[in-house]
């Protein structure tokens, strides 16, 4: 750690250039640029932290393109960490110049996003725009329900149910599912009282590292015991799982506890990875289980190439998020052999990125839900 980004010197020479990352990255992909590859980005990191380079525009803008899908890190024969290095980076990054950008940034990461209750209030703004018809459909929101979930706050349940923010405020009608499905295994299930309104996992994308672990210790104190904490957001579960080894991703935990009785719906859904899913927690294959004794499962053929949304991608860097996307919508038509699949994939993110491009996108716990015999 010598340079002015504070990068572990070791895990920033690893890197032996040898390029096999390349295909896995779908900033390259859609660009071709190897500055927007993960060589070029460990390139360009190495020649600031260890080469005395400047950290201008060009340096800032291939960083902040990397979409942090870390399908490069799963790829890597080197074992390269480059998860670390990204966010080590961007946290070290000095603040934007643009003034609107720096004040969205505070209004989402420092006054929003932190406090639940805020963001519910302007869930219901929403939710009247959306039934008034004037909402663009290209956000993805899935109709929204601000009905109480069901479930106690508090106790000492068998298993936690963590609700987080937009997750909260956007699919709560999965979190209702979610409940309906850990019921069926016979847990007794709670969701956190006060103090969890985020666990900081798109602070931490954004390089706010500092904040969201803030958040996360938060969130988790809020969830006391031994119980396990069960995520319905891989994004969120991925980052949980670095402070306490109790978090599980749902499938996964559905998986553990013994999968509960379904009926086969003779329907063929498409099965997408979120990226912190398949490549961070590794728990892709949980999915497969949960949802294989109910649906003809399909599988795409990119191996689980990003969807573009990454946290905040989709409204930082709006245009590669498209070209992304794109890609993804293409190579699950092609495998689906359809216009309109369903399509079951277990992150917020990615389920109103698909939905914003008009793809029937679910989260696994309302396909299991619908599953469940009665
Ligand atoms: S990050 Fe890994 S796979 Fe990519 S070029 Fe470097 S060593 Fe090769
Ligand atoms: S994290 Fe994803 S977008 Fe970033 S360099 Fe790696 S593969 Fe490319």
């Amino acid at each position: 750690m010598t340079g002015p980004l504070h990068l572990d010197d070791d895990a920033l020479v690893a890197c032996v250039a040898c390029g096999l990352c390349l295909p896995h990255c779908p900033t390259y992909r859609v660009t071709g640029r190897e500055i927007a590859s993960p060589r070029g980005r460990i390139a360009a990191m190495r020649a600031v932290e260890l080469a005395g380079a400047p950290i201008d525009d060009a340096f800032r803008r291939a960083m902040e393109e990397c979409v942090e899908c870390r399908g490069c890190e799963a790829a890597c024969p080197s074992g390269v960490p480059f998860g670390r290095l990204i966010e080590e980076t961007r946290a070290a990054l000095p603040a934007p110049r643009s003034l609107p950008r720096r004040l969205g940034e505070w209004l989402a990461f420092s006054l929003v996003l932190p406090r639940h209750w805020l963001l519910l209030a302007l869930t219901r703004v929403l939710s009247v725009a959306q039934r008034a018809r004037v909402l663009p459909r290209r956000l993805g929101l899935p109709p929204l329900s601000l009905a109480p979930l069901d479930v106690p706050a508090g106790g000492a349940p068998d298993v936690w149910l963590f609700t987080g923010c937009a997750m909260d405020a956007w699919l709560r009608d999965t979190h209702r599912a979610a409940v309906r499905v850990l019921r069926a295994t016979g847990a007794r299930v709670a969701q956190p009282a006060a103090g969890a309104d985020c666990c900081g996992a798109l602070h931490a994308h954004a390089g706010r590292d500092t904040q969201g672990r803030l958040l996360a210790e938060r969130a988790l104190a809020a969830m006391p015991g031994d119980a396990p904490i069960v995520v319905d957001s891989a994004g969120c579960g991925a980052w949980l799982k670095e402070h306490s080894d109790r978090v599980h991703d749902f499938a996964e935990w559905c998986v553990e506890a013994g999968v509960p009785p379904v009926r086969a719906t003779g329907k063929r859904i498409v099965v997408q990875d979120p990226c912190h899913l398949r490549h961070v927690q590794k728990a892709h294959g949980a999915v497969r289980v949960l949802l294989g004794g109910a649906y003809e499962l399909v599988e795409t053929d990119d191996e689980g190439l990003c969807c573009g949304a990454g946290g905040a991608y989709s409204v930082m860097q709006p245009r590669l998020s498209r070209q992304i996307r794109d890609r993804k919508v293409e190579a699950i038509r092609r495998v689906a052999e359809r216009d309109d699949p369903i399509v079951a994939s277990a992150n917020p993110g990615c389920i109103m990125q698909l939905r914003g491009a008009g793809i029937d996108a679910r989260h696994p716990a309302d396909l299991a839900a619908e599953a469940l015999e009665r």
